[in-house]
């Protein structure tokens, strides 16, 4: 799912009418700093990741003065939250909050429902899943005709709000169902939205996630993948969307997983599909080798989209080997990718990776005709002097054995090391 940080969600809000704190995003101290000033009172200081719990991991932090908000903000800038840095924080009035509230909107996808649901409960701020299930209030909302006020008011006079808060609880609630319906979220959760002081309703914090397959509908979003990544999109994960985006035949998945691109040990990696990907990891994990990318060619590809995939995996700099790792009797035809191997090999292997070690396993449908179409295809570059003197071939003896392609990859993948270092390369 595509998924907006704190700030950029409140933007949405902002932008579709809905009551969000005054304040904007900034990168470093001084422009916290700065921003603090032009509120003129104390400001909240948030840490702007894809994690919940923000509050008690302290990167959240509420500060009256703007010197006090440029050393909150140095303090959360230096922060990381599961291995991602926290590049921005949020810097916004500081809410007088009276009461905290929880309310998200989300599909429901039972099979009698189908349908968006509004959930709603008094008790905001925390974890939802610490709110009791009985003060978490559920409704289902109708596709076409939205969130009905008689339906709203129903679920928040369930959850204690008093009466002679029903209409404006029912107004705040029906135009955030709206939101949620306009910009095709998927998931839109705020939590805690407050009463404040002076009896208004705003939300503090704001997660939403757009319907992947909406993305192109709203190209003022500027999402570039329309996918969950941990980060921002490196290079590799670009690419490989517009390998995904321009032939919807088979998937031909490409993902960064942060390889450093100097040290050694990295393979290019070419699993096909999930399970076999997992045990392509066990063969790599086995020996201490590490996948430079994630990939998968699956569902039954064609020729040119596995051609792109498996030429990223290869192209990728100071690699000491490529695995296919085709661990499953797969049931798509093989030779799509027998064909597309034998074309990126021998465009890579002479001239930009003489020796690279290639293990390419593939089972399931045709087979030993795919087999054959690599040895064929390879063969005047499998001499002992040629490029290709690293490449193995595998078929179905070898589809569980993960252990035995593991260290197949690391006895190639250290000498290949060796003779590199030995030319001082
Ligand atoms: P989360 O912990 O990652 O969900 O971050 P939230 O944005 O929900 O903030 C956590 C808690 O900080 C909220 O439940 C509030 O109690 C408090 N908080 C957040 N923003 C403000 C604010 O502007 N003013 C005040 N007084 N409290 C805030
Ligand atoms: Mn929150």
């Amino acid at each position: 799912m595509a998924k907006f940080l704190e700030f950029q969600g409140k933007e949405w809000l902002r932008k579709s009418g809905l009551p969000v704190p005054q304040g904007r995003v900034a990168s470093t101290p001084e422009e916290a700093k700065k921003i603090a000033e032009e509120i003129g009172k104390a400001v909240a200081v948030k840490g702007q990741v894809q994690a919940g719990g923000r509050g008690k991991a302290g990167i959240v932090k509420l500060v009256n003065t703007p010197d006090e908000a440029a050393a909150a903000a140095a303090e959360i800038l230096a922060k990381s939250i599961g291995g991602n840095p926290i590049l921005q924080v949020l810097v916004e009035e500081k809410l007088d909050i009276q009461k905290e509230y929880y309310c998200s909107f989300v599909i429901n996808g039972a099979r009698e429902a189908r349908s968006p649901m509004l959930m709603f409960s008094a008790e905001g701020g925390m974890d939802i899943e610490s709110v009791p299930e009985e003060l978490l209030f559920k409704i289902n909302i109708d596709p076409i005709n939205g969130l009905q006020t008689y339906d709203a008011v129903d679920v928040c006079a369930r959850a204690g709000i008093p009466a002679q808060d029903l209409s404006k609880f029912a107004s705040f609630l029906s135009k955030l169902s709206q939101t949620y319906k306009k910009l095709d979220c998927q998931t839109l959760e705020i939590n805690p939205f407050v009463m404040t002081g002076s009896g208004n309703l705003v939300c503090a914090d704001c997660k939403m996630e757009i319907d992947n397959s909406s993305v192109g509908r709203h190209p003022e979003f500027g999402i570039k993948i329309a996918r969950d990544l941990p980060g921002a999109p490196t290079e590799l994960d670009l690419i490989g969307w517009s390998i995904e985006e321009t032939d919807a035949r088979g998937t031909g998945f490409l993902m960064n997983m942060g390889y450093d691109e100097v040290s050694p040990g990295y393979i290019g990696y070419h699993p096909i599909g999930g399970g076999s990907a997992m045990m392509g990891l066990d063969a790599l994990n086995q020996v201490g080798l590490k996948p430079a990318n994630y990939a998968d060619t699956s569902g039954n590809p064609v020729g040119s989209k596995i051609y792109r995939v498996a030429k990223c995996v290869l192209s990728q700099p100071n690699i000491d080997g490529y695995l296919l790792g085709g661990f499953m009797m797969a049931n798509q035809e093989q030779w799509h990718h027998a064909h597309a191997i034998v074309k990126v090999l021998r465009e890579i292997l002479p001239t930009q990776k003489p020796g690279l070690p290639c293990v390419l396993l593939l089972c399931g449908n045709r087979e030993d005709e795919s087999l054959e179409i690599l040895r064929d295809g390879l063969a005047d570059l499998m001499t002992p002097d040629g490029p290709g003197k690293r490449i193995e071939i595998y078929g179905k003896q070898y589809v569980t054995d993960t252990k035995f392609i593991g260290q197949r990859l690391l006895a190639l993948s250290q000498e290949y090391r060796a003779e590199k270092e030995s030319q001082g390369k």
